[in-house]
């Protein structure tokens, strides 16, 4: 494996980076470095949003209809170099290459629906709302986007904002997770080659002091973030601090509710795939199995079966699962496991997995109610089980925690479900469907701590949130008008 230099983007030209501070890029598989990235200075910062400033006095002047053409493009150009995309995605991140290439899917998705940025960005008008006078709203794009992005899907998440802030006229600086900025590398080169102007996307390689430059610089018009919930709310608080546009995902502790009569073969796979699948490492990842009255005994059994026969290893290889993204996360997983060792009856700190960040599959039973790690973000393969006699007693524990990003319900109960989606206080739902991932045309919801703002990324959202909408009433007189 050669080493990669990690370059700056800016102004249509890639850039050497002048930063000292450096920080080491892993093969989470292997354990080993491929690449070193140097952290932005403020110098740095600067000239990729002064860039992105400059491009944007043009491009929000280009026709919608042209705007999208590089899109168009794009979309051609990435089901080119897909499998060399999942390819990086896999080297850095550590999922499996049939999980980066859904990844990529939902990238690619998300510059298809922006294709209909003509159609999307279109606004009401009222004719005649006073004798003579009419009334409208125009959308026009507010400028430089900030978006700030984390490390698990670096091939998609960019592509929640991205393509849509440019579709509008924005422009954009993207600052990649600075653990895995190879994936975005190669897309810049792509997105490069799809005909963009220079000085509409740039990219910016650094860590939170970064982040907190771009938040605070004053061309920046919008912040898109996308982290754990702290590194949200501070996003959030400074955001507005700065008078800007923000909108913040953050962390998740998902629960999944099985009532008695749901499917078991079907629902233990959905599950586990939902709990073990990218290593436990999407915001959607199911956390807690609350299993209800009867359903507790035989899906106890099947998931502990199901995480004990997952297939681990290199996601280059045969596997179901891959490494967490770093030996700093599988020490905070196995101490957070260390903390409720007796609770531990399907255990991933134990394998024979020499090299490389891996924590397999791992289930925990027989909290109490009250243990902090049921209210802790673990963000691994780690899957706890816990009983619950009632739908009720269930979805008060739903609402009862901090986070809101997802909730899921298994059943054949239509009414149950029907329940569910509209009790649960969680921004995405699934009824037998266990990574409710909006699909690009929806928003990507999200709510208490796991979401601050508003507006959300993906479709029509996210086009409202880099388009400041301006209304007009006019009126034009008969009696001021020549006769024709
Ligand atoms: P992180 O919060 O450590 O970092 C996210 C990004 O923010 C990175 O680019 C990082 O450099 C920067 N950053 C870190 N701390 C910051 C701070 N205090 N202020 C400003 N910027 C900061 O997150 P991560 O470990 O890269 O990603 C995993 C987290 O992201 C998990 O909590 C996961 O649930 C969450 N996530 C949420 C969603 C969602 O849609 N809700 C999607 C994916 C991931």
């Amino acid at each position: 494996m050669e080493m990669q230099d990690v370059y700056h983007y800016w102004g249509g030209q890639w850039q050497k980076p002048l930063g000292t501070e450096t920080i080491e890029v892993h093969d989470p598989a292997l354990g080993q470095t491929i690449a070193t990235l140097n952290l932005a200075t403020e110098q740095e910062v600067n000239a990729a949003v002064e860039a992105a400033h400059t491009a944007f006095q043009s491009w929000r002047r280009v026709p919608v209809t042209e705007r999208v053409q590089p899109l168009f493009r794009l979309k051609a150009i990435l089901e080119r170099d897909f499998e060399a995309l999942t390819r990086t995605i896999t080297l850095e991140c550590g999922k499996t290459l049939a999980e980066s290439r859904g990844e990529m899917r939902r990238a690619i998705e998300n510059v298809e629906t922006a294709c209909g940025t003509p159609y999307l960005i279109q606004s009401a008008f009222n004719e005649s709302i006073a004798p003579g006078i009419d009334e409208f709203s125009i959308r026009q794009p507010l400028g430089v986007a900030a978006l700030l992005c984390p490390f698990n899907f670096p091939g998609m998440i960019p592509f929640w904002f991205l393509p849509y802030a440019i579709a509008v006229g924005s422009t954009v600086v993207i600052k990649p997770s600075e653990r895995v900025p190879l994936t975005m590398q190669m897309l810049m080169q792509l997105m490069q080659e799809s005909g963009l102007p220079q000085g509409v996307v740039n990219v910016i390689n650094g860590g939170r002091h970064t982040s907190e430059q771009l938040i605070a610089h004053p061309l920046v018009k919008s912040i898109s973030f996308v982290g754990s919930s702290a590194a949200a709310r501070n996003v959030y608080l400074q955001a507005a601090t700065h008078g800007k546009r923000v909108q913040c995902q953050g962390g998740a502790k998902n629960p999944v509710v099985i009532l008695p009569d749901a499917d078991i073969e079907t629902s233990t796979a959905v599950i586990a795939d939902s709990a073990f699948g990218c290593a436990g490492q999407r915001c959607l990842a199911s956390s807690i199995a609350i299993l209800v009255g009867e359903a507790n005994k035989p899906f106890a059994e099947s998931l502990r079966d199901a995480a004990a026969t997952r297939k681990t290893g290199n996601g280059f290889d045969d596997v179901q699962m891959g490494p967490v993204i770093s030996e700093a996360s599988r020490h905070r997983i196995e101490s957070l496991l260390n903390s409720v060792n007796e609770n531990v009856s399907i255990d991933g700190r134990k394998h024979d997995l020499d090299k490389g960040y891996f924590v397999k599959p791992t289930i925990l039973e027989n909290l109490d109610d009250t243990n902090p790690i049921l209210r802790t973000e673990i963000f691994g393969p780690v899957l706890t089980l816990i009983e619950k006699p009632t739908i009720e007693a269930a979805l008060e524990f739903v609402n009862s925690g901090a986070y809101g990003n997802m909730a899921c319900l298994f059943t054949r109960s239509g009414e149950a479900a029907r329940r569910f989606r509209t009790e649960a206080e969680v921004g995405n739902v699934g009824i037998n469907v266990g990574v409710a991932a909006p699909m690009s045309y929806f928003p990507f919801s999200g709510a208490r701590e796991s979401f601050f703002g508003d507006l959300h990324g993906q479709g029509e959202d996210a086009i409202r949130f880099f388009t400041n909408e301006k209304v007009v009433v006019e009126r034009w007189p008969k009696e001021w008008s020549r006769k024709f």
